[in-house]
């Protein structure tokens, strides 16, 4: 769980070149207690934004994905990285982001990031507590930041 007192607070998640292209969720309030992690889509449907803490840290880290537009041609189904949910390739795609200027990376995910709510219903079902495999999915989702963007977490203050 983690707390966003305001608007600012929310955008100073994202890396500084991202900053200039974000656009709110609607019907947000702040402050903002987000638990587990804040995901969205924007209107247009082209970006997706994810709001989490790495585990240990209580200090936010926005990202900012790119949809790929689903090939129309060939359906396939494809896996979520993250979450390991298998989707057609309306529900699991190539999301991208940018490494820098010249760089993008590309990683499999459920479109809208609805990572957890898939999580927690296959946790349901099998009565295991959905706590573990939100830390696991927030552990995934921080190797990625950190790995393919070099985004470090700040240890809890
Ligand atoms: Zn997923």
């Amino acid at each position: 769980m983690f707390r966003l007192e305001t608007d600012r607070a929310l955008i100073g998640a994202f890396r500084p070149r991202d900053r200039r292209v974000i656009e709110m969720p609607s019907g947000i309030r702040f402050p903002l207690f987000v638990r587990d992690y804040l995901a969205w889509t924007e209107t247009s449907g082209a970006r997706v934004y994810l709001v989490f803490t790495a585990p240990g840290s209580n200090t936010p880290i926005g990202l900012i994905f790119r949809r790929d537009s689903p090939d129309s041609g060939t359906p396939s189904s494809r896996i979520c990285d993250w979450c390991h949910s298998y989707g057609s390739s309306s529900d699991v795609g190539l999301l991208t982001t940018d490494v820098n200027s010249k760089r993008r990376v590309g990683v499999s995910l459920c479109v809208d990031l609805r990572c957890k709510e898939k999580l927690e219903d296959v946790a349901d079902r099998s009565g295991r507590h959905p706590r573990e495999v939100l830390e696991q999915l927030k552990e995934r989702m921080y190797r990625f930041a950190h790995e393919a963007l070099g985004i470090e977490a700040q240890p809890a203050a």
